[in-house]
Parts: C-alpha cells; structure tokens; sequence
C-alpha cells in the first residue's frame, strides 16, 4: 500500500489531469493553496495503483480504468505493490470413451501443469487452450 493524497479536481493547472497525486507527505502538497484542497489533503489514501485510486475518487464506477487518465501521479508516488492480474487461461477438452464424449472447459492461472495434467489422462482430446492476449491456434503448444 501507498499512501497517497488526491488534489482536485479544482486545479488552476489542469494540463496534466483533473486530479494530482501526491505521495503524503511530500512537500509539494504545501504549494495546493486554498480551502478547496483542505478535504483533499486531510483524506490520504492508501492504495497500489491510479485505478484504485479512480475507484475511490468516482464512487466505484463500473470501469475505474477509462478514468485513469484523470490522475496525474507524481514521481513522488511510488506504488510498492502492483495490482495483481490474474490471467484466466480457459482449457477446453474432450473426455471420451468409447460411446460418448464430454466436453469440459476449465480456468485456471497454471498453464504449464494443467497442459502436462490433460495430456498425461489418456481419455482426452481436443485440448484448446485460451490465453488472453494471444491468438488461439498459438496458445496451444501441445500435442494431443
Ligand atoms: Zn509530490
């Protein structure tokens, strides 16, 4: 976490964003003159990225992120975590036997071993596998 102050969005510049984050603290905060900032300054933050930061300032708005670009964060502002993204790598497979197939579709964040896992069981096939960010016919680095 970062603790962090939003000014805004009554800036005389407003060049950079409506919103300026600083980290608490720093000194520049100083140079925000005028009642306006008063809340501003006596309500620090504490969050790991400009999206959280979106989401408090605009009430938890459906897409935090389109409003990102509203915030200019200073270099003062260091976010120590980054926001975690979890990659929903979807599988698809057939289970067959002789009489009937099954077609099964899974998420999981584990590429590697659910691929060797699928490919180890004999009774499947028809592995697809869906990598966000990636084309489909190479997502799949399989055999089966
Ligand atoms: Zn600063």
């Amino acid at each position: 976490m970062t603790r962090v102050i939003v000014l805004g969005p009554n800036l005389i510049d407003q060049s950079k964003g409506s919103f300026h984050v600083h980290a608490a603290g720093c000194r520049d905060i100083n140079s925000y003159y005028g009642r306006q900032f008063d809340a501003d300054k006596a309500n620090p933050l504490d969050v790991n990225s400009v999206e959280e930061i979106a989401e408090y300032v605009y009430d938890y708005e459906d897409n935090p992120r389109e409003y990102a670009n509203d915030f200019y964060v200073f270099p003062c502002v260091y976010f120590t975590e980054k926001e975690e993204t979890v990659k929903a790598i979807k599988f698809s497979f057939e289970l067959y036997s002789e009489d009937i197939f099954l077609t099964v579709e899974i998420e999981t964040d584990d590429y590697d071993g659910t691929l060797a896992l699928l490919e180890s069981v004999p009774n499947v096939r028809d592995i697809k596998v869906s990598v966000p960010g990636i084309p489909d016919v190479m997502a799949y680095a399989g055999s089966k």
